[in-house]
């Protein structure tokens, strides 16, 4: 398989493509966003010549929560829980992922090319096959950059907020009035935006 001549994975590949199927049983169903997700993903892994992370060894950027994110985080292994998947909600189709040591980085933007896929749902065949055969620079426009993480921060330490009681890291208290509040608290008493569901979706 070569990310220049797409996945071809309808023809050959689906459904014994180990991917695909961690996918599936991820994230429930697939989708043309897992098949972007894959793409970039692969020619990424492909490109720096790495594997799925066991640990911290790459660090993924999604700008949106889609089943983008899904794919990428079942094929890079960057994941929610392990930290290294960073999540902006800028409703942007940015992925970028990051080689952990040396900062090498690559930036994928979706080209909205992808709005001449056929099919109106993601769930459409046609669709999926679409954006799994377009060839990788057609699909997104793909930038080599470096990316400065920051240094880790120690281990948290738990305490309690003392407006609600529950507890919370040390890292993520808010300073109100002399006391460390928890979010949700120090957001009601107007130190802090409130914390928002995003009300839209885009896979
Ligand atoms: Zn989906
Ligand atoms: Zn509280």
């Amino acid at each position: 398989m070569t990310s220049e001549k797409g996945l071809g994975f309808f023809e050959t590949s689906f459904p014994a493509h180990p991917d695909l199927q961690r996918i599936i049983l991820f994230s429930g169903h697939f989708c043309a966003g897992h098949v972007i997700g894959l793409r970039a993903a692969e020619e990424f892994l492909e490109r720096f010549d790495l594997s799925r992370a066991t640990e911290d060894e790459i660090v993924a950027i999604v700008e949106n929560h889609s089943c983008v994110a899904d794919a990428i985080q079942v094929v890079t292994g960057c994941t929610f829980g392990k930290g290294n998947l960073i999540f902006h909600d800028h409703g942007k189709h940015i992925y970028t992922f990051v080689e952990h040591d040396s900062g090498r980085a690559l930036r994928f933007c979706l080209r909205m090319n992808i709005e001449r896929a056929p099919g109106t749902n993601p769930s459409d065949p046609e669709r999926m096959a679409w954006t799994a055969e377009c060839p990788v620079h057609e699909l997104f426009e793909i930038e080599e950059l470096t990316v400065a993480l920051p240094p880790p921060l120690p281990r948290p330490i738990m305490q309690p907020c003392p407006c609600c009681g529950e507890w919370t890291t040390n890292q993520l208290a808010v300073p109100v009035d002399g006391r460390q509040l928890c979010y949700p608290c120090a957001a009601k008493a107007g130190a802090v935006p409130p914390s928002v569901i995003p009300p839209w979706k885009m896979f």
